[in-house]
């Protein structure tokens, strides 16, 4: 990881602070000097700040139920970021594993580790996410063999990857994909005539969301290790 980020995780300091002090030439790397914020280090590197040994905390996983108008990016729009909602120290230093739009709810997972939500995002892992769907026609009879075989989004080359449809009324689905386009789910219905009408993921792997519209908590190691 760069080596600002490295101090951010192992003191209070902020990432400005931590830049500051980089750049004074109080901060070394295996006993040299490095004032470069965006040198790479590893966590077995010996990296002291001001002569004192640097160790960073461990990573941290968390699962949130997104409520509705909230949004997944850090920065506030016209709707507050929910990371504000993750009363954890430094919470704007995590991010979010596979943003969920503003009108959409349920579950998201939040963390400081960019491999482990890699594992989540990368179309190559494969990683399911079953979406509970609102619609607003009713279900037509051919649509789950559709996104089986794959649709066309539009300004997408390649089709939909293979997707699992369950049926639960005629205008309430529930979806499996394992990629994360922009809008994927809105557009995958839009593309065979229909309309969402409301959202909500209700499973990321085998993580299934169990807290109420708002709340955090932290993951259990079996289920940080579904993604490891
Ligand atoms: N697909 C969408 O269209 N929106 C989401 O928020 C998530 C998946």
């Amino acid at each position: 990881m760069r080596l600002d980020k490295f101090i951010c995780k192992s003191t209070e300091l902020s990432r400005a602070d931590a830049i500051k002090w980089l750049s004074e030439g109080n901060v070394s790397v295996n006993a040299e000097v490095v004032t470069d914020a965006a040198t790479q280090v590893h966590e077995n590197n010996h990296i002291t700040l001001n002569g004192k040994l640097l160790t960073a905390r461990a990573s941290r996983y968390i699962m949130m139920h997104k409520p509705l108008n909230t949004i997944c990016s850090n920065a506030d729009q016209v709707y507050p970021s929910l990371l504000h909602l993750v009363d954890v120290d430094k919470a704007f230093d995590l991010h979010i594993a596979g943003r969920l739009d503003a009108d959409t709810t349920g579950l998201v997972l939040i963390t400081d580790d960019g491999r482990w939500s890699y594992n989540i995002i990368t179309p190559k892992q494969q990683c399911k996410k079953v979406y509970r769907v609102g619609l607003r026609n009713a279900i037509a009879a051919d649509i789950a063999s559709r996104f089986e075989q794959g649709v066309q989004l539009q300004g997408e080359k390649a089709l939909t990857l293979p997707a699992t449809l369950e049926i639960i009324s005629d205008k309430e689905v529930l979806l499996t994909i394992t990629e994360g386009k922009h809008h994927q789910v809105k557009r995958m219905f839009a593309a065979v005539g229909n309309r969402v009408v409301s959202l909500h993921r209700e499973k990321i792997g085998d993580v299934s969301l169990n807290i109420a519209p708002g709340t955090w908590r932290y993951l259990s190691t079996d289920e940080i290790q579904c993604f490891q």
